[in-house]
């Protein structure tokens, strides 16, 4: 067995169909007593209910995450926290609110309790973001992690079916790259092959019956470890190119994550074969990448740029923000891999099948 650095993060997972009813004693293992509840506009309802649960333990809702954390958005959360006397950020919601809640808890030390609705996995990770002027910023900080992460399936119910499977994506790309990642560990390999698993096993039957508790609690059991894998390891090409198609051209995050995944595994698959082994037996096919372009475009999700808002024009530009910073790749991103790079762009814009 090869040698490597394991790094446990410190966070307290209470994981099950209505765990939401735990919220109180979580907070009190907390140690909080105020907590400001975050949100986005659209799911301020739910929200208030739980403001409304916390009563005198709810310093108020603060309903205007977004995404990408414009900096603005940030100081004026900041602001709010202290204004109330807050002494938690409780973020109910996807990547956004819990991004909220990461830049108030990087300038304040508040700490997060999080109540994810999607499978973004930003909950499990201490990687923060912010966007200024355009340009998005991120860092790691051990203070924006969330000490505790309710995951209650109930509360991604009404998550729409196509969102569902595009989020679903975004969660089995961390743990795709985490298996091929410089600094990976066989317990992350673990939690890896058993994220995708389980993510691949509940799209189609959340797609068939987006009510099936069964299939939303699989879903969130997947992407809870999809995001331990994100949060513990390094990423490479795949968060790369889709971090550049995402903040340069705007397009929406876990869209991009799931047209970009089956080429970028592809580009890499003779680069990396026991990881291409693990991800093919996860999804249950013979072929990783392929295995993944069909479990996406089986679920009814976008497999072409073009289809999300990319111009042919802008593949050029893309290419040449990807191989601007070097960074590790299993394959190296180099000058001789540009012909490579640019067929993948080409391929994942048109949306034809991987090819490796
Ligand atoms: P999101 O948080 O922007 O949510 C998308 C939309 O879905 C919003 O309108 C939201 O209100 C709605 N929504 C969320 N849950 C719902 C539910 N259960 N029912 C109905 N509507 C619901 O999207 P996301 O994909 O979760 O997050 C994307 C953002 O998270 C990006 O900015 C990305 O960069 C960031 N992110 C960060 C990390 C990290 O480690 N820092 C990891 C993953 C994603």
């Amino acid at each position: 067995m090869r040698s490597f650095v394991y790094n446990g993060q410190p966070s307290r997972v209470v994981f099950g169909a209505g765990s939401l009813e735990h919220l109180e004693r979580e907070m009190q293992l907390l140690g909080a007593n105020r907590a400001l509840v975050l949100c986005t506009p659209e799911q301020q309802p739910l929200a208030e209910d739980i403001a409304r649960r916390l009563g005198s333990r709810a310093a108020g809702v603060y309903p205007k995450a977004v995404m990408h954390v414009p900096v603005e958005t940030a100081a004026a959360a900041v602001d709010e926290a202290k204004r109330v006397s807050a002494d938690c950020a409780l973020a109910v919601g996807g990547g956004s609110t819990t991004g909220l809640g990461k830049a108030i808890a990087l300038q304040s030390g508040l700490p997060i309790l999080a109540i994810p609705t999607t499978y973004a996995g930003s909950e499990m990770t201490p990687i923060w973001g912010m966007t200024e002027n355009g340009l998005k910023k991120t860092g790691r900080d051990a203070r924006v992690l969330p000490r505790t992460v309710i995951y209650d399936p109930e509360l991604t119910v009404s998550l729409p079916v196509g969102l569902s499977v595009t989020s679903g994506m975004n969660a089995i790309a961390h743990a795709a790259e985490g298996l091929y990642a410089q600094d990976s560990n066989p317990v992350m390999d673990l939690m890896a092959e058993e994220g995708i698993r389980a993510l691949a096993a509940a799209l189609p039957m959340l797609r068939a019956n987006p009510a099936d508790i069964t299939a939303r609690a699989s879903a969130l059991y997947g992407a809870w470890l999809c995001g331990t894998v994100l949060g513990n390891v390094g990423m490479a090409l795949h968060h790369k190119l889709c971090h550049t198609l995402g903040g340069t051209l705007n397009l929406p995050h876990a869209e991009v994550h799931t047209v970009v995944l089956p080429h970028a595994i592809a580009f890499n698959a003779n680069a990396a074969p026991e990881a291409m082994k693990k991800i093919a037996r996860a999804l249950g096919r013979d072929d990783a990448a392929l295995g993944l372009y069909r479990l996406a475009k089986d679920n009814g999700a976008p497999v072409a740029l073009r289809d999300i808002g990319m111009k042919a024009e802008d593949i050029g530009r893309i290419e040449q923000l990807a191989v601007q910073n070097p960074y590790w790749n299993p394959r190296p991103v180099n000058a001789q891999a540009e012909g490579a790079l640019r067929e993948l762009l080409q391929r994942a814009w048109e949306g034809s099948p991987p090819s490796h």
